[in-house]
């Protein structure tokens, strides 16, 4: 993928967010301030509008991205979400093309930041409880010598159980974490978000 493609990938990325701004919202009601899909709208209508004057370079594209999301969103999201693409993007700086071996290691950035930035690690009903599985699954299936779109269906079903498991447990991070065993029985509105961008991903690879 080069920078003019991965560009058409990233206004997909920010119509699908915007599809499911009132989903996320719903599911953030339940368990934390209902804003999440507000939040996450905000941040990627504003990097829509800033796709067209971004060079054509994926890591210049997500540092930017970053940087728009961590201006933009408010709350929780939107400094976990901007640093998960700003170190997404450091992670392949110079690089022309990105192909599986960049999407491992843009993932495996963008993970670190989150986990650094949110002093948070996976079973604590967060993002990160979709992120991490997708991640281990994404660099199974690609060191096993499957093709990248095959391996981003396995990712993606990876973050649906990880979006299901998050159902099963007590947030120990972020608003929700106020709620004690109540969160039990919902799922994480950040695991859920991050779900939406990996199924665009997959179905854009397709
Ligand atoms: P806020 O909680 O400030 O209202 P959002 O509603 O936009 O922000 O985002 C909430 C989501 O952020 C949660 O569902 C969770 O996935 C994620 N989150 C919150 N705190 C952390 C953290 N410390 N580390 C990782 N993710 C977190
Ligand atoms: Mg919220």
């Amino acid at each position: 993928m080069d920078g003019q493609v991965f560009k058409k990938l990233l206004e997909e990325i920010a119509e699908k967010i915007k599809e499911n701004r009132q989903f996320l919202t719903d599911l953030d009601q339940v368990i934390g301030d209902g804003d999440h899909g507000i939040n996450m709208d905000r941040g990627f209508s504003k990097v829509l509008e800033k796709i067209p004057s971004m060079p054509d370079d994926v890591s210049m594209c997500m540092k930017q991205t970053g940087m728009t999301l961590v201006s933009t969103v408010g709350g929780a999201a939107g400094p976990l979400y901007g640093t998960a693409f700003m170190k997404a993007g450091d992670a392949i700086k110079g690089k022309e093309e990105v192909g599986v071996g960049e999407a491992i290691l843009m993932m495996d950035a963008a993970i670190q930041g989150v986990m650094k930035l949110g002093k948070a690690t996976t079973g604590e009903k967060t993002m990160l409880d979709s992120l991490v599985p997708a991640y281990e699954a994404l660099k199974e299936c690609l060191e096993a010598g499957k093709e990248a779109k095959v391996c981003f269906v396995e990712a993606v079903e990876a973050a649906e159980a990880g979006v299901e498991y998050t159902k099963t447990i007590i947030a120990t991070k972020g608003r929700a974490s106020y709620l004690g065993e109540r969160s039990i029985g919902h799922q994480d509105p950040g695991a859920t978000s991050s779900l939406v961008i990996l199924t665009v991903i997959r179905d854009f690879l397709a």
